[in-house]
């Protein structure tokens, strides 16, 4: 398998993601937890506005797939790169 590249081409291997989950989207199908390798989301106990146990983040594992993002069918999830792991990464090609 390739290194994982961003829009510019960018390896993003050793970066951290957050993932950000609308949870009054979700329907809870679980659709996001079959295609995670990093076994990161789990459904809630609790239950959403609209009555759905709703996904959360189980750890900071993710890898920047976004397989969970563009499966879902409620566009409930979006991954983000995280600012400081960038400033990490340029620091470490500073020295
Ligand atoms: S982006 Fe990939 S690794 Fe991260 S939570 Fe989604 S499926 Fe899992
Ligand atoms: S795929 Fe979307 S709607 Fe289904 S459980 Fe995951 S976040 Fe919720």
């Amino acid at each position: 398998m390739g290194f994982l590249e961003d829009a510019q081409g960018e390896i993003l291997v050793g970066k951290r993601f957050s993932v950000k989950i609308a949870k009054n989207r979700c329907k809870g199908c679980g659709l996001c937890i079959d295609v995670c390798s990093q076994k990161n989301l789990i459904l809630s106990k609790s239950f959403n506005a609209s009555g759905y146990h709703f996904i959360e983040v189980s750890s900071n594992s993710c890898k920047g797939c976004k397989k969970c993002s563009i499966i879902c069918p409620d566009a409930a999830i979006e991954i983000f790169l995280e600012e400081n792991s960038i400033q990490s990464q340029q620091k470490k090609e500073e020295k």
